[in-house]
């Protein structure tokens, strides 16, 4: 079994995990969604995802009919049926299915969906030698701190990625580097760890959340203060933070080399720190 679905709160095979085509969430994008890391059968802050997804829906006004204590116990017992150690689970919900027009209707319900699949670690020489990023403009809205499903932005910016046999793409407003296409960026020079404040133009990650507090605990210095593309170039080391992501240092930028071009001392010993935690995280 490829992945363990549950749709509107009833498991469903693959094949009839179905919605409606006047369902919002692909008419407009109006929905939010959630990725949620288990490692070995334990839950990487599950709380503080449930947390992010209650504050977007109030942001976009959408109400969870369905009770958030009901999506969290199906959410538990779908990674228990799957029977997944090392699992992600995809929450999304939409505002529901109603015919078409951009004012909210009254009498919808959400859909909501959890998909539980088994995760496979990236490999680990990524890690040890770290990986390639490209800079491409932040072309989306501005309100990047709701984890809305309207992607298009991001996918185009993972493209240009791919494309360029790179591994992330950072985003640039001007000059100001906000974050990347699915996680969020941190930048050292001198020992000083800097990352770009946790406004509207970027999404509150759980893992930079989960870092900071590992900085803190180490008592490095930290900035939570914007830099240029320019300072991101002369950086002595740079790293990415996400669910999926975790700790991922970055050794060249646009082709050109990262401090000494290797994952810096103050990277690893995060990677380090952050691999604990989640040996241990389970709430
Ligand atoms: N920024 C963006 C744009 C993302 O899509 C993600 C991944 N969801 C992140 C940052 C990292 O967030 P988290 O640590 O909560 O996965």
């Amino acid at each position: 079994m490829d992945a363990l679905i549950y749709l509107n709160g009833e498991k469903v095979d693959y094949e009839n995990a179905k919605v409606s085509v006047e369902d919002r969430g692909f008419l407009f994008g109006d929905g939010i969604y959630e990725v949620i890391r288990v490692y070995n059968g334990r839950f990487f802050y599950l709380n503080r995802h449930i947390e992010r997804l209650k504050k977007g829906a109030e942001q976009i006004y959408l109400d969870l009919d369905f009770g958030v204590e009901n999506l969290v116990e199906t959410i538990k017992k779908a990674v228990k049926e799957s029977g997944f150690k090392d699992a992600s689970v995809y929450v999304q919900v939409t505002r529901g299915a109603a015919p078409r027009q951009h004012a909210f209707p009254s009498n919808t319900k959400c859909t909501w969906l959890v998909i539980v699949r088994e995760v496979k670690p990236q490999p680990q020489e990524y890690y040890e030698n770290g990986v390639m990023a490209i800079t491409v403009p932040d072309e989306r809205w501005t309100r990047c701190n709701i984890k809305t499903v309207q992607l298009l932005a991001n996918c185009i910016a993972k493209e240009k990625a791919k494309r360029a046999g790179a591994y992330e793409a950072i985003f640039h407003r001007g000059d100001i580097i906000t974050e990347a296409s699915s996680s969020n960026v941190f930048m050292v020079k001198d020992g000083k760890i800097f990352t770009h404040p946790a406004n509207n133009l970027i999404l509150h990650g759980i893992t930079r959340y989960a870092v900071l507090e590992i900085i803190k605990n180490n008592n490095f210095e930290l900035y939570e203060e914007t830099f240029s593309k320019e300072k991101l170039f002369e950086a002595d080391e740079v790293f990415l933070t996400g669910t999926m992501t975790e700790v991922m240092p970055i050794v060249k930028i646009d082709g050109k080399i990262i401090g000494d071009g290797v994952p810096g001392k103050i990277t690893m010993k995060i990677m380090e720190d952050f691999r604990r935690l989640t040996e241990t995280i389970d709430c």
